[in-house]
This record gives structure tokens, sequence and C-alpha cells, in this order.
């Protein structure tokens, strides 16, 4: 299916909005709903979840909060996606790995990728015990460590293995995502020392669109790393009101001082970025099937 068949995909998805377990209301999809690459930032709240979809191919970037696993089941569902070639976990924050079991305890997944970093809460406790439970290969990539996702390429960037972090934030997986010459950075939740730390270590990190760091904290974003990246989009993920301030002013007027396009979770919603046929979209999921 072509792009006539991704939107049928964005249409269903928009329209139902698949607000109950196994989405049975979604129609029967063909899959894979694209010959492309999408990729969909989910509003999940102050929390990361990004499903990327390549032909018969699916992975998780982040799984949320514990509380968000109805709304990526539902997605997954309604993309008619049943299994997962991978799934990355950033770092170890309950927003970032709140239903990684569930997920696990639900959807065969074929590997995983996390940081080394632990931490001393039970939902990294549950976590860890379903990944030893399903005897799923898991593993700490290494900088310049490649994964092939379908046609796409990861790369990971961030953390050397064996380096500790004051602050688990910094433990993040980094990687670009490389598909039919586009890039999108991904980068958890990392901080301004891992974006130096990046920039030193001399990868060439400018892309098509940024996964923002850390919900639109001023603890990232520097700068220097901003430049050396010179996204054409940028994507927040964050919800309204967020207790924290997020996302921080100054960092908005960064992203928009570098004119970059600038897409905001808790304001757009599901956020889906299209490859195909040598073109890059970014817009509102509720919007894609208008155009
Ligand atoms: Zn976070």
């Amino acid at each position: 299916m072509k792009r006539n068949g991704i939107l049928f995909f964005l249409f269903f998805i928009a329209l139902t909005s698949c607000l109950f377990p196994g989405c049975s209301h979604c129609p029967d999809m063909q899959f894979p709903p694209s010959d492309g690459l999408l990729v969909l930032f989910l509003d999940v709240g102050q929390a990361d979840c990004t499903l990327l979809i390549q032909e018969e191919h699916a992975m998780l970037i982040d799984t949320a909060t514990e509380d968000q696993y109805e709304t990526i089941a539902d997605h997954l569902a309604c993309a008619g996606i049943t299994s997962l070639d991978a799934l990355i976990l950033t770092h170890p924050h309950a927003d970032h790995i709140g239903s990684a079991a569930e997920i696990l305890e639900n959807y065969p997944v074929e590997q995983i990728f996390l940081p080394e970093a632990t931490a001393t809460t039970t939902t990294f406790d549950h976590m860890l015990d379903t990944i030893l439970e399903q005897q799923i290969p898991a593993s700490a990539p290494e900088p310049g460590a490649h994964f092939q996702f379908g046609d796409a390429t990861l790369t990971f960037l961030s953390p050397p293995n064996g380096k500790t972090f004051s602050d688990l934030n910094d433990s993040s997986l980094v990687f670009l995502l490389e598909y039919d010459g586009f890039r999108i950075l991904f980068t958890g939740d990392a901080g301004i020392t891992v974006e130096e730390q990046i920039l030193e270590s001399g990868w060439d990190i400018q892309c098509d669109l940024i996964k923002v760091p850390h919900h639109g904290s001023d603890t990232a974003s520097s700068a220097d790393f901003l430049h050396a990246a010179s996204p054409d989009w940028a994507v927040f993920t964050t919800e309204e009101d967020s207790p924290d301030g997020l996302p921080d002013e100054d960092v908005v007027s960064r992203y928009e001082t570098l004119g970059a396009g600038l897409f905001f979770t808790h304001q757009d919603g599901d956020i889906v970025v299209e490859i195909s046929d040598s073109t890059f979209t970014v817009e509102r999921l509720s919007a894609a099937f208008m155009n």
C-alpha cells in the first residue's frame, strides 16, 4: 500500500480514537500500512512513547507511564500490530518504562535495548522481572552500534557502557534513525552534559526532526547542540499544565530561533511523521487524513 494506504490507516486511528482495549471497532486493515516509514509520537502526557512502522516491521521507543498502557495497546491494535521487532527503553524513569512490563506480557518482543542504568523502583523491578521471565534478549548498545529496523538504520550515540551518571536522565539512550536520506534524532531525557559529550565525540547529529530532550526542560537543548542538530522540526512530548512547568519558555524560544516547526503533544495530540517516496512530512494525526 502506498500513500492511500497510510492515509487509510491514519484516518481510522483518528476517527475511532480507540477508547477500549483490543480496539474491536477498528476495521480490519491491511498490514503493512505503508511502504515507507511511519513514526507516531503518541499523546501520552509528560511521557514518551513512539511507535515506528516500516512495512511488516514495528517497534516502540519507550512505553510512557503505567496508566497509558491502554492508549498504547489501542494504537497497536488499530495498526494491526501483534508483535514488535524491538523495544527501546531509553532510561529507567516511570514516564518511559511505565507500561513496559504490560507490553512485554501481551506482545512478543524480539529484542530490547536499554542502558545499563538501574532504578530502585517497583516499576523498574517489574520490568526487569518480566524481561528475565520471558528470556527476551536485552542489551545496552555502545555508541556506534547499529540496529537495522527494516530499511531504516538506528545508530546509537550515547551512553558509553560503564559510564555512570549522577542524574538518571543522562543515562538515556540517544540515537539517530536514518531512512531514505532523512534523519530523526531521539534523545530520551538526556541533559546538557550528554549533549556536550556527543558533540565532543564528533557525531554528525544533523537531523530533519528532533524528539526534544526531557519534555522541553532547560536541563537540555543547549544552543550548541541545537545548532549542530539544526532540525527542521521539533516534537515536544508534553502535557497540559505540567507540574514541572514544561516545556520551558526559553527552550521553546531556542527552537523557534532555529526556524524549526514545532509540535507539542499536549496541544496537537498524536504527531505523525511519514517518510515515503523521498518526502518527509510531519503533521497532527487528526489532520493527516484531511490533506
Ligand atoms: Zn521523561
